[in-house]
């Protein structure tokens, strides 16, 4: 899906303005693109139509281009549909004890995600029990105490001679008992949607008070897994949903039409078979993957926002031939100063907020230890000549030197922030090139 989306944006990149005829033509390639991706036929018919009113007769804001101009409506569009906002699992307040019921189809990693939220629970200080209520497959319940140990977290379970419902109630029960705060029911899927497996989740509801019911999906299975979806809400009654395998689904169908179809969001998403592969849902962020390009956009918009056009402009024109200098550069460090902190901007940079195990970017601290840096290189580019800020090939061995002395730095930090100069050098060029998929550090 990316690619072709990224193909679509291509062509329109090359173009002077946006014509209707562009926007109709762009839109199909992106219909088809989300067709051919899973994605539920009225969600993309929806959508279509959203970004069909919003782009055509809409003026190409200042400093972006046509394509960029579509990619940002195309954006927008694909965070709304998803919910725009990260949903938390609601628990119980204080000490209470919550009730977590996970439910879905077989194989779609309901077991899996069990031990995974366990794991990101117990982080948060809680004390999960994971209660094995998969009673028609032994080897169910050995992987559930597997896990659980894993995890290190309690597994109750009482073997395959009891009903679902009884079993959830003892493990209440125990749990009361034991001090857990936190009850997750792992149910037992069943190859497809029947009466008996929603019966069975039915009576679980009536027997104890479940707070969450986490319906667990397998984006792999595209379509279907929408479609169970929505079943499972109308019949049981969903409160959120896990899409798990999107680390093997290149297509992200599933997560762009769980929201649209039944209302509910998406709280995780299962990317890896390891207990740690469970990442946060953010809408943005996975709008971000599937045009794939880091959140550039939001970068361009808050650039534009605030650095005067004109330079910009200029310095856009010396990106391109490859000019960019030390003086530019100090331009570039006082413009993010004013986009409001470093932080917020390591945040925008693809690579840096992307969908990685640091979604929320740096903490205070790093971030103050980054301005701090921040502010040593402003030394050090000021202990330059002119002629060396113009033309940082010259700065030779005992130029070095002397700009250190100046800036009070060592020698070391001076070559590294050279070296970080050209690394700056080559990420800016990448903004031309959202296409291109690099992992790269930031400078500073
Ligand atoms: P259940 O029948 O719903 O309980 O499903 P399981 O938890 O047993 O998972 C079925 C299979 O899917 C197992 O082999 C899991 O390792 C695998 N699995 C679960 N979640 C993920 C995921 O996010 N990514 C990948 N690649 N595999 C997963
Ligand atoms: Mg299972």
């Amino acid at each position: 899906l990316t690619e072709k989306l990224q193909n679509v944006f291509k062509n329109l990149r090359s173009k002077g303005r946006l014509t209707e005829d562009d926007v109709k033509e762009a839109l199909k390639e992106i219909k088809r693109a989300l067709l051919a991706a899973d994605v539920n036929f009225k969600v993309v018919k929806d959508f279509i139509k959203s970004v069909q009113e919003r782009a055509i007769g809409q003026d190409v804001m200042n400093g972006l281009n046509p394509g960029q101009m579509v990619i940002k409506i195309v954006n927008e569009e694909l965070i709304n549909l998803m919910g725009s906002e990260t949903t938390e699992i609601q628990l119980q307040p204080g000490k209470a004890i919550t009730v977590i019921m996970m439910a879905g189809l077989q194989g779609a990693g309901k077991t899996t995600t069990t031990a995974k939220l366990a794991g990101k629970f117990k982080l948060k200080g809680k004390k999960p029990l994971l209660v094995a209520c998969d009673v028609y497959r032994p080897a169910a319940i050995k992987q559930l105490q597997v896990n659980g140990e894993k995890q290190g977290v309690e597994v109750f379970s009482m073997g395959e001679n009891h009903k679902p419902a009884n079993i959830a109630r003892a493990a209440i029960e125990h749990a009361q008992k034991n001090g857990n705060d936190l009850v997750i029911l792992d149910t037992a899927g069943r190859l497809h949607i029947d009466e008996d497996m929603m019966a069975e989740l039915e009576e679980i509801k009536e027997e104890v008070e479940v707070h969450q019911t986490i319906l667990v999906i397998d984006a792999m299975t595209g379509q279907d897994a929408v479609n169970v979806a929505k079943e499972f809400n109308e019949k049981v009654g969903i409160d959120g949903v896990i899409v798990t395998k999107l680390d093997g689904d290149t297509r992200g169908g599933a997560a762009l039409s769980v929201k649209a179809v039944t209302g509910k969001p998406i709280l995780y998403v299962g990317m890896g078979e390891k207990l740690s592969d469970l990442e946060q849902f953010y809408p943005d962020r996975m709008a971000s993957r599937i045009l794939g390009m880091g959140d550039v956009l939001s970068l361009i918009e808050k650039a534009e926002a605030e650095i005067d056009e004109e330079k910009a402009r200029e310095m856009t024109q010396k990106l391109k031939k490859n000019q960019f200098d030390f003086d530019d550069y100090l331009e570039s460090i006082k413009q993010m100063k004013n986009m409001g902190g470093l932080g917020n901007i390591m945040n925008m940079l693809p690579g840096l907020g992307g969908m990685g195990s640091k979604m929320k970017g740096l903490d205070d601290e790093q971030t103050a230890e980054a301005e701090r840096k921040m502010g040593r290189m402003e030394a050090i580019i000021h202990s330059m000549t002119p002629a060396e800020r113009a033309n940082p090939d010259i700065l030779s061995p005992s130029r070095k030197h002397r700009i250190a002395k100046g800036a009070g730095v060592d020698i070391s930090e001076v070559n590294r922030m050279i070296k970080q100069f050209n690394e700056m050098k080559k990420l800016m060029k990448q903004f031309g090139k959202p296409g291109k998929k690099k992992k790269f550090g930031f400078p500073f």
